[in-house]
């Protein structure tokens, strides 16, 4: 097991932090303060499982950072949950929010436990659960959740009910990504992928190169990998592999398919269950080819699109990559890349786009959904995407200008325009001075 892969989650993007704290000029209080969360929530969600067992889950809320609005993240079910995962993805949701300039803050939940294991009826009493021991703390103008890994629409229904249960009241801005037709927003759900895709767009514009004839490997076929896929495609560019768990082998595994997964295929009743998982017999049936699972890695494509889960690229895998080949490398997941692995991607001038810029079209459509429920007027989807596309053009652009301008790491670019848009809130609310 490589080093890199087991270090602190929260320590890599705080020392991300310090290092561009500098370069962004704020003074050393205002630094001291950006670099902790405001407030952190431990909870404890006693469950009355299906076999009539009590299990207790301990659960998490990290609010980062509330100067330019609300905290606003995802909650997420994972085995391998820590305060410092939370804490480290509350802290890239401040910098997100701020990248794409939507008035939001930063926040992030997480429970301990395997989603996998759960029936319908126990998740949905564990949503419950967590909503009714973080109330006191969140709610449509203070914390807004929203879906993250493991977590969906249908969780996102469960959580809102049971916030208007204690508020004896009808709150839809108080979590996004819910249902259509139950206050979600339609274009929600396709909202982190195709924005992926539309970065990769633009940065394959900058480099000259044709979508048509462009390549793609993604790790994952989770709901973003998914309409990464499906928006790479309709693009003109192929995907010859995806990476993902296996239903049967409990392993993950790549598949590939030299002609070009059809994202039809992926959609179709059956093929991936909700978590991403894929059934192999429907693999089989394409034709797509099984492979070990750091074989999406390696393949000789245009754009890499790690879509899965943090510190999945590290510095015993990052030298399988085919720097002859691979022009893009977009971060749709958060935190895909430890800092070793990122050096070498720095060094072999592959064009990176950051995760808290790549994958911030989730965030940025949980936004409208806000504005939409506020309004309690909904708009088309077709407008929801056309204002998401324009938010993430003119973000991508802003840090790739500044990247050239400077002659810096697009992921240093995209810290400095967070970080000082976030420090100018904090002083202009009067907490800290962003001088001295
Ligand atoms: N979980 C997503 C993220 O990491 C979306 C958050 C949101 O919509 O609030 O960006």
């Amino acid at each position: 097991m490589a080093k890199d892969k087991e270090m602190n989650p929260f320590e890599i993007v705080q020392a991300q932090f310090d290092s561009n704290a500098v370069k962004c000029g704020i003074s050393e209080s205002m630094r001291e303060f950006l670099r902790e969360a405001e407030r952190e929530i431990r909870v404890r969600i006693p469950v009355e499982m299906d076999d009539g067992t009590t299990k207790t889950f301990t659960g998490f809320r990290v609010q980062h950072s509330t100067a330019r609005g609300p905290a606003k993240g995802g909650l997420r079910f994972a085995e391998n949950e820590t305060l410092d995962m939370v804490r480290s993805l509350a802290m890239m949701m401040a910098w997100k929010c701020a990248v794409v300039n939507i008035p939001l803050g930063g926040g992030k939940g997480g429970v301990i436990c395997n989603p996998r294991d759960l029936s319908d009826r126990e998740t949905e009493k564990l949503c419950r659960g967590w909503v009714r021991k973080v109330y006191d703390f969140v709610g449509p103008e203070m914390d807004i959740p929203a879906p993250d890994v493991a977590t969906n629409p249908q969780d996102m229904l469960w959580i809102m009910d049971e916030y208007d249960t204690i508020a004896r009241s009808r709150k839809p801005g108080f979590v996004t990504g819910k249902a259509v037709g139950v206050g979600g927003s339609l274009g929600r759900t396709e909202a982190t992928g195709y924005g992926v895709i539309y970065c990769v767009r633009e940065a394959l514009k900058r480099l000259n190169i044709d979508f048509r004839g462009a390549t793609a490997s993604i790790q994952g076929a989770g709901n973003n990998a998914q309409y990464c896929c499906e928006k790479f495609v309709e693009y003109g560019g192929k995907v010859i592999a995806m990476s993902c768990w296996d239903a049967v082998d409990k392993k993950a595994y790549t598949y590939s398919y030299e002609k070009g997964i059809n994202p039809k295929d992926l959609f179709a009743p059956g093929t991936l269950d909700k978590f991403g998982t894929i059934n192999p017999q429907k693999a089989k049936l394409f034709g797509w080819k099984q492979e070990h699972a750091d074989a999406w890695l390696e393949k000789p494509v245009t754009v890499l699109i790690p879509a899965a889960l943090g510190s999945a690229v590290h510095s015993e895998n990052v030298h399988k990559i085919d720097f002859d080949n691979v022009k893009i490398y977009a971060e749709a997941a958060n935190t895909p890349t430890t800092p070793e692995a990122d050096k070498v991607i720095k060094e072999k001038n592959v064009y990176l786009i950051p995760d808290f810029l790549c994958n911030a079209g989730g965030v940025t459509v949980s936004y409208f959904e806000q504005v939409q429920n506020n309004m309690n007027f909904y708009w088309s989807r077709e407008e929801v995407l056309e204002r998401l596309e324009k938010i993430m053009t003119d973000a991508f652009h802003d840090v790739a200008d500044l990247a050239e301008e400077e002659n810096i790491y697009p992921r240093d670019a995209a810290y400095i325009i967070a970080v000082r848009r976030v420090a100018a809130a904090v002083e202009g609310r009067g907490w800290v001075k962003s001088k001295k």
